[in-house]
């Protein structure tokens, strides 16, 4: 079967291309993230909480390496160094326990980063009161503990917060020196007490900044997903445009090789749509396109691609499915767009005509088109209002 005799501005030309390739890997990229976004439901996020706790808890293991060197050396008990891991342990099996159980689902933030910041925080000052020399580590480790939240607590909690952490500071100190009377204990601790009391409050402030900047950019990241989604979509239809529907077809021309999985594609012409646009207007015209936009996208299954490859054309990308069913489901949008109510301008007559093929497994995506559009034009040919399915290798084509 010779190819139609279109010659300027064939549109086959151009689906050849490196720059599809961009494409068909976006859409690839734009469907992950798609589905990587359905699946964000609450059970991911829970999932994601307690990978979360497990990191934090790792990074615990680096205050308990800290007490046990200080035990190595020394300066403290192996009492002290069990205590901790002891406390460490317990705070991990509570906080994974509420994860697991969706216990935390009942709470207002439900991810329990204040509770969490809380407890390390507790059970750092516990140690500092159990045996004082460790609060030396007091310091660099309470603000690393501040900054694993410092993006996801507001400025205001992480004031509370530190007001809390100063109150409990100068509670041990109290203590220390209503238990042992030490006065150079008590001026050390109240310097120590004195740093965090100056520096905590600018660090919350900081918070508040990286907080900004965390939400700018969960901002910008939406703002690409929109524009990404909007460089999809035909701008007066809505539907798939040109690049992502050609971009969708190699990539299903490559899906189908790989699996051998049924193929088919049809092409669809709104037929004498200059007598449309002569008829209706221009406006009227477009009014006609999303009509017809909108009776294919109801008649295609969720996996078929529908989209404008350009004026009053179109393709229909229909993955997993034998010829026979993409006739049927051709034939359905043929009969709808027939029998839908147009506008008297019309005289209530818009047709379409549609040419229909199966990939043969190894061809070119420009091959599979290019019959594909030669059934087209043999359906325009046939009197138009048709459907014309090009089968392989010479056999006669139905109608
Ligand atoms: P045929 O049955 O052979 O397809 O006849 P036709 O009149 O549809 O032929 P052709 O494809 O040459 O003409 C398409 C017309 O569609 C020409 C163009 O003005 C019109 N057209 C293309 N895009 C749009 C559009 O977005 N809106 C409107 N209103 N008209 C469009
Ligand atoms: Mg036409
Ligand atoms: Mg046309």
């Amino acid at each position: 079967m010779s190819g139609s005799a279109r010659t300027s501005s064939d549109p086959r030309d151009t689906l050849q291309g490196k720059h599809h390739h961009h494409s068909a890997q976006k859409i690839h990229v734009v469907l992950e993230r798609r589905r990587s976004a359905g699946h964000a439901n609450q059970q991911g996020r829970q999932a994601a909480r307690i990978r979360r706790l497990v990191l934090n808890t790792a990074f615990a293991g680096l205050y308990l390496l800290a007490i046990g060197v200080f035990y190595l050396m020394g300066l403290v008990e192996l009492f002290v160094l069990k205590v901790a891991t002891a406390m460490i342990g317990v705070s991990f099996s509570v906080f994974y326990l509420s994860f697991a159980t969706g216990l935390n689902l009942k709470t207002r933030t439900q991810n329990l980063r204040i509770p969490l910041t809380l407890s390390a925080i507790g059970i750092m000052l516990t140690i500092g009161y159990i045996a004082p020399v460790t609060q030396i580590l007091l310091t660099p480790f309470l603000f690393l503990t501040m900054a694993f939240v410092m993006h996801r607590v507001s400025p205001k909690e992480m004031l509370w917060m530190s007001l809390a952490v100063l109150g409990a500071y100068a509670l041990v100190v109290f203590a220390h020196f209503r238990e042992r009377g030490d006065t150079q204990l008590l001026m050390l601790e109240c310097a120590l007490l004195l740093a965090l009391a100056l520096t905590l409050p600018s660090f919350a402030m900081l918070a508040g900044r990286v907080q900004r900047l965390h939400s700018a950019l969960f901002q910008a990241n939406r703002k690409i997903r929109d524009i990404e989604q909007d460089a999809q979509r035909d701008a007066l239809l809505g539907c798939y445009n040109r690049r992502y529907i050609v971009a969708a077809l190699e990539q299903q021309k490559r899906m189908a090789d790989e699996t051998g999985a049924p193929l088919c594609l049809a092409v669809i012409d709104l037929d004498h749509f200059k007598r449309v646009n002569d008829e209706a207007g221009h406006l009227g015209g477009d009014e006609v396109l999303r009509s017809f936009a909108g009776i294919a996208e109801r008649n295609v299954r969720q996996r078929d691609i529908f989209g404008r490859y350009g004026g009053e054309e179109f393709l229909l990308v229909l993955p997993e499915t034998s010829l026979l069913a993409a006739l049927n489901i051709a034939e359905r949008i043929r009969a709808q767009v027939e029998q839908h109510e147009w506008s008297a301008k019309l005289q209530n007559r818009v047709t379409v005509s549609i040419g229909l093929t199966q990939h043969i497994p190894g061809e070119s995506v420009l091959d599979l088109f290019s019959r594909t559009d030669t059934a087209m034009y043999m359906a325009k040919q046939g009197g138009r209002n048709q459907v014309v399915v090009e089968e392989p290798a010479g056999d006669a084509a139905l109608t």
